[in-house]
C-alpha cells in the first residue's frame, strides 16, 4: 500500500545497473544527484536514460547534465516561496543555504559565514527601535473610547475602560477577532490607520 509522500513509478534500480551501485556505494535513484551520478550519467547512457525516468521534473535533469547546481523548479517552496531548488536533493536553494550551519575548516575556523539576513543599516535601525522601546519610548493617541498606543518596534496595544475592552498586543490576536473589531466599533479602523496597518 503507497503511503502519503510516496512516489509509485518505475522501479529501482534495474538488474543491469546495479553493479554500478556495488561498485561506488550509492543509490541509482533521483533523491540525491552526486558528481559520481554525473559522471555515470556521461559514461553510460542506460544510467542517464535510467535517471531520467526516475528524476520527476525534466528541469532537474536538464540541469544535473549540464553540471549545474540549482534549477528553476515547477513547484515554488511552501516556506519561502522561491522556485530555485537544489539539483543534489530537489531542496529549495534559499532555504538549504540558510539552514546550512557554520563551515569550519579542518583546524576548527570558520571559513565560510552564513548570509546577512539584514544590510548593517537595517540592523543598526532594528538595535536603535529596541533601545527606543526598552527607554519607554512610545506614541499614545485617543480615537473616541479607545486609547491606542504603538512601540517603535510596531507593537500596538490598545485599551477602552469604558467598552471593558484592553488588548495589550494586537499583533497577537487573530485576524477574525480583528476584523470583528472593527465592524463593531469603527474607531478601530482609525486606530489601524494610525499604527500604519492599512
Ligand atoms: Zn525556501
Amino acid at each position: 500500500m503507497p503511503r502519503r509522500g510516496h512516489r509509485t513509478g518505475p522501479p529501482g534500480c534495474p538488474p543491469e545497473l546495479r553493479h554500478y551501485e556495488q561498485r561506488l556505494a550509492i543509490r541509482l535513484s533521483a533523491s540525491k544527484l552526486t558528481r559520481a551520478h554525473r559522471m555515470l550519467a556521461r559514461a553510460d547512457s542506460a544510467v542517464a536514460a535510467h535517471l531520467q525516468r526516475r528524476v520527476r521534473e525534466p528541469a532537474r535533469f536538464a540541469a544535473f547534465v549540464a553540471g549545474h547546481s540549482s534549477y528553476a523548479s515547477d513547484t515554488p517552496c511552501q516556506r519561502c516561496g522561491s522556485s530555485a531548488r537544489t539539483v543534489y536533493c530537489a531542496s529549495c536553494h534559499a532555504c538549504q543555504v540558510r539552514r546550512r550551519p557554520l563551515q569550519l575548516t579542518s583546524t576548527g575556523k570558520v571559513a565560510a559565514w552564513p548570509p546577512a539576513l539584514r544590510s548593517r543599516a537595517g540592523w543598526l535601525a532594528v538595535c536603535d527601535e529596541r533601545r527606543r522601546e526598552r527607554s519607554g519610548e512610545c506614541d499614545s493617541r485617543t480615537f473616541g473610547p479607545f486609547t491606542a498606543t504603538t512601540t517603535p518596534t510596531g507593537k500596538l496595544s490598545i485599551s477602552a475602560p469604558a467598552l471593558g475592552i484592553s488588548v495589550p498586543d494586537m499583533g497577537a490576536l487573530p485576524f477574525d477577532h480583528i476584523n470583528h473589531l472593527c465592524r463593531l466599533y469603527p474607531e478601530v479602523l482609525d486606530v489601524l490607520r494610525f499604527a500604519g496597518w492599512l
